[in-house]
């Protein structure tokens, strides 16, 4: 995306103006002197093109000095450009992001500009549902460390048993655990996780039934903002064409807070007990339990429906009315 040689120069030019930052407190001082000053070349930059100001006349084009609005521009680029630099980024990080980012803004403005629901919503969960998180999880701490043969037993177990993943199954302690999501959570992994069983013919069959596709997720995308980047990415790559990516950490407060924008639902599918019970609270007519694991109990609501595929589902909505 950016010229490597342009790239290079700014870093030889900030190279030879000072020396590199050596301690973290040197580092954040000079990330914010950059900062502002890029601010500072934002307001010059709209005083060149002459679109600013209490006391201008707006309502006439004036004769603008074009060849100075783009040396202010580009002095917003250097600064810009420096301030990765800083970061530790490189051009093709940059570039990458560039495109994750722009398919990200391309899918919310369809979702939120041009898809109203008109049909009948299906209410699919993503992880456990439509992408193998356990699977995609354990693949990627196998690839990442070598684990022990302690943990590498745990986690064939909890591939296993599809138990949550979480600090005590998997053996580590509370910062470790922080530690791994957070790098799970930061490095685009989101977007590498494997389908789960026939994920791609179950949006597919829900929009034959006349369903407008809602996936309704509680991956953490308020703390990290970059997942819904990576959501979007995957559903692409997998060719599956959703209407909406809600998110919240509690589905039916979200429901809630939408439902001016929901005319019907016909029916949610998730795999966690509770959600099962949020959807089942909102008053939703048929809640799939898609059940990775044994059930001791199965549920006394009649609306909540245990299955162990998507391809049950698939069955039960074809036969509902026979
Ligand atoms: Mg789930």
């Amino acid at each position: 995306m950016i010229d490597p040689k342009i790239w290079e120069d700014q870093a030889e030019f900030n190279a030879q103006m000072r020396p590199l930052p050596e301690t973290h407190a040197e580092r954040v001082a000079l990330i914010k002197e950059f900062t502002l000053h890029q601010m500072t070349e934002m307001a010059e930059f709209l005083d060149a093109a002459q679109v600013f100001g209490a006391h201008r006349r707006l309502d006439t084009e004036p004769l603008v000095n074009h060849a100075n609005v783009k040396r202010q521009l580009i002095d917003q680029f250097k600064y810009w450009m420096s301030l990765c630099q800083m970061m530790g980024y490189t051009p093709a990080d940059m570039g990458d992001t560039y495109w994750k980012k722009t398919a990200t803004v391309r899918q919310r403005y369809v979702a939120e500009r041009l898809t109203t629901l008109t049909k009948p919503v299906a209410l699919i969960d993503l992880d456990g549902v439509l992408a193998d998180f356990i699977e995609g999880f354990i693949q990627w701490i196998f690839a990442r460390m070598n684990p022990s043969p302690q943990a590498a037993e745990r986690l064939r177990k909890i591939y296993k048993t599809r138990e949550f993943i979480n600090a005590t199954s998997l053996g580590v302690s509370i910062p470790e655990w922080e530690a791994i999501q957070h790098e799970f959570r930061t490095t685009g992994q989101f977007g590498e996780l494997p389908m789960m069983p026939h994920a791609q013919e179950f949006v597919q069959f829900c929009r034959e039934q006349g369903c407008h596709v809602v996936v309704i997720t509680s991956r953490p995308i308020d703390q990290y903002p970059n997942i819904y980047d990576d959501t979007v990415e995957w559903f692409a790559k997998h060719e599956m064409k959703v209407d909406k990516i809600w998110w919240g950490p509690n589905k039916a407060e979200k429901l809630a807070s939408v439902k001016h924008l929901i005319p019907d639902i016909q029916f949610a599918v998730d795999d966690d007990d509770r959600y099962i019970e949020q959807f089942h609270l909102y008053g939703v007519r048929r809640v799939y339990w898609y059940r990775h694991g044994e059930l001791h109990e199965p549920p006394k609501q009649k609306e909540i429906v245990v299955v162990s595929s998507l391809l049950e589902i698939m069955n039960k909505e074809e036969h509902r009315h026979e």
